[in-house]
């Protein structure tokens, strides 16, 4: 899940929440609909309106949802993982796990999406044709409007939208790298991003029409910045991949008793070893990690009387990883939960302690070496 999130519910283990920034677009795609729909359909109550608007609304939302499955769903069946869904209003993130090793994974797990929307938007339009309640038709065939333009607006070829994705795995077919593939992607996605902002302005200054401005600048953006962090993504992603926690942590790890004190635990190991942190071990079993903000909390006088057990992280609130994990996973543990070190374990095995500063100097030793 993304920070900034607010997560709604768990389908076949898939985290699904939406974005803050939902909400405020959410009330400005509301409002905006309320003057669309006041123009289609005459001599409602005001109130009227706005309900058919949330409601218009909330089922785009369902819909981008269900793209957004569709997906999670093909990677499942592709044999990738799919962790967590964030939902914005045109489209969401869908953290997938695992890389696809073939780009025809890629490709049915990227065209899936837009299929689904195009699928959406026929039977919306079916609906809208049959239903005899005008206020039903109206909503249908704005939703059938919807769903093709999200369909279409996916297919655009920029990274790291669905068409994107298709291009990369078209491009990774022909270059046999997906690293190049990835860079030429980006790079068209900056292209249409320069295309919809001058689009943009264009609605501004020649067409004054403000609400398309506001709309097509605001994806503009989006997609700019998008392309722009995807390919440092992808690439760091990729080194990460083909690293596991095993790799990284060193296993000559050493680690005090529950019952040493806090003046010996920096006098013989911290200072002397260089280090902001240990495990610690009672009968081979880990019990703890005492770090050096747990210490900051001892005045130095008493440091000399309190044991590390009084002072240290217990084993039940230590988030820990297998040392066959990979590294990507470790990383993802210690950015979410802000943490300097997390412990490795085989079973109830301490292997090591693996800190940000390790896994900072194998990307820089990666990225030294990095032929592709
Ligand atoms: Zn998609």
């Amino acid at each position: 899940m993304l920070r900034n999130s607010i997560k709604l519910f768990t389908i076949r283990g898939i985290e699904v929440g939406v974005h803050y920034s939902w909400l405020v677009i959410f009330l400005l795609l509301t409002w905006s609909l309320t003057l669309v729909f006041r123009e289609t359909l005459r001599h409602l109550a005001p109130l009227e309106y706005w309900v058919l608007a949330v409601i218009a609304s909330l089922l785009l939302f369902v819909s981008v949802l269900i793209h957004e499955l569709a997906h999670s769903f093909m990677a499942l069946a592709r044999g990738l993982g799919a962790r967590s869904i964030t939902l914005f209003i045109f489209g969401g993130v869908s953290n997938l796990t695992g890389e696809a090793k073939q780009p025809s994974t890629e490709f049915v797990v990227a065209i899936v999406g837009p299929i689904t929307s195009f699928v959406l938007a026929a039977l919306s339009y079916a609906v809208a044709v049959v239903a005899d309640e005008p206020r039903v038709s109206l909503i249908f065939g704005y939703l059938a409007f919807i769903n093709l333009v999200l369909g279409g607006f996916n297919l655009v070829p920029g990274f790291p939208l669905d068409g994107g994705r298709v291009l990369r795995s078209i491009l990774w077919q022909i270059t046999g790298s997906m690293r190049r593939a990835t860079e030429y992607a980006a790079f068209v996605g900056r292209l249409v991003a320069y295309g919809l902002f001058a689009l943009a302005v264009w609605f501004f200054l020649v067409d004054s029409n403000i609400i398309s401005g506001i709309w097509f600048g605001a994806i503009a953006w989006f997609l700019h910045s998008a392309a722009s962090s995807s390919v440092q993504q992808q690439v760091l992603e990729s080194r990460l991949r083909q690293v596991r926690v095993a790799d990284v942590v060193r296993g000559d790890e050493q680690a005090v008793s529950p019952q040493t004190t806090v003046a010996e635990l920096i006098d013989d190991y911290l200072l002397p070893r260089n280090r902001r942190a240990m495990p610690v071990v009672a009968n081979d079993q880990l019990v703890g990690i005492v770090t050096v903000s747990d210490i900051t909390r001892v005045p130095p006088a008493e440091r000399a009387r309190v044991a590390v057990a009084q002072v240290m992280s217990s084993r039940d609130s230590l988030i820990s990883v297998r040392p066959d994990a990979p590294l990507r996973d470790a990383v993802e543990l210690l950015a979410e939960h802000d943490l300097e070190q997390l412990p490795v374990l085989d079973g109830s095995r301490l292997v090591g302690l693996l800190t940000r500063a390790d896994v900072m100097r194998q990307l820089q030793l990666r990225e030294a070496l990095a032929s592709d």
